[in-house]
């Protein structure tokens, strides 16, 4: 009897679990993972809304950082169907990673020591900077020190927003969103002046056919992001994923993806990539 009671047991139990899998699975491109560290797949913080590095097409994930986060899966022991991606806005990704709702982050996410204090970087795995995006007809804007009388949109939670607030805020009137597609969206109907984040998002989006002729990168990249994968503070995973960056860097697939999804609109700095990944998991 008590056998038998046991049994029945370990059978609803593994129903129940069974049941769990397969509601992660379902879930797989619905933005609400539920942090793979606990369960058979892994559970990655991406963005959707960034062209040429994560960005969320229908049911599809596409870009630099959405190849780069595959591949890490796979080195890390996982197939491509047990990975769930997330939304990581950029002011949630440290937030993230602390409540175990995603094991990494995959999202143009700058190793910084602020940063450092809360979770740890595997990386770095690509070095941008940080550059302004303005109209096609804009004259006056040319750089950080000529937006004096200027509205300039970046993102809450972002290294360029605080940039701008810490060196250059005199005279520019800085608006923030949850998102760069948001800021751009804003500057293509006039209702800023600019857009500043790293060159490489901005290139990413200046190369949408809807933006054709529309809008322009202008002056010098003013500051160096380096990007991380984020994970939790101290998480023994942090080695693993700076190893498969490297291998990533070293067989040809990280130039191969670089091409793949910016093509054209945005060639590395060839001083600074692909950067040497290591030395800030602590
Ligand atoms: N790389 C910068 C950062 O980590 C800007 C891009 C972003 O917001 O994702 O804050």
């Amino acid at each position: 009897m008590r056998t038998k009671t046991r049994i029945a047991a370990l059978i609803a139990a593994s129903a129940l679990a069974l049941a769990g899998c397969s509601s992660n699975d379902e879930k797989s491109d619905s933005g609400e993972g539920d942090g793979g560290a606990n369960g058979d797949g892994i559970t990655i913080g991406v963005k959707f809304d960034q062209p040429g590095l994560g960005l969320k097409d229908g049911s599809e994930f596409k870009g630099f950082d959405i190849d780069v986060a595959k591949y890490l899966a796979k080195e890390l022991g996982y197939e491509e169907d047990q990975i769930t991606f997330v939304e990581s806005v950029s002011a949630q990704r440290e937030n993230m990673l602390e409540n175990g709702q995603a094991d990494l982050i995959v999202a143009t996410y700058s190793i910084t020591d602020e940063r450092k204090e809360r979770v740890s970087f595997a990386g770095p795995y690509f070095v941008a900077g940080q550059g302004l995006l303005v109209a096609e007809g804009e004259a006056d804007i040319s750089g950080p020190d000529s937006l004096d009388g200027k509205t300039l949109c970046s993102v809450s939670g972002s290294t360029p927003a605080q940039r701008i607030k810490d060196e250059h805020s005199e005279g520019v009137q800085l608006q923030e969103a949850q998102g760069y597609s948001e800021c751009v969206e804003l500057l293509s109907s006039g209702a800023v002046d600019a857009v500043t984040t790293d060159d490489i998002i901005l290139a990413g989006f200046a190369a949408q056919d809807k933006y054709a002729g529309k809008l322009k990168l202008v002056g010098k990249p003013f500051s160096e992001e380096l990007y991380g994968v984020g994970v939790a503070k101290g998480s023994d995973m942090c080695e693993q994923v700076n190893e498969a960056l490297t291998k990533m860097i070293d067989d040809g697939t990280w130039e191969k993806a670089v091409k793949d999804n910016l093509g054209d609109a945005y060639t590395p700095n060839p001083d600074t990539n692909p950067p040497a990944p290591g030395g800030n998991c602590g």
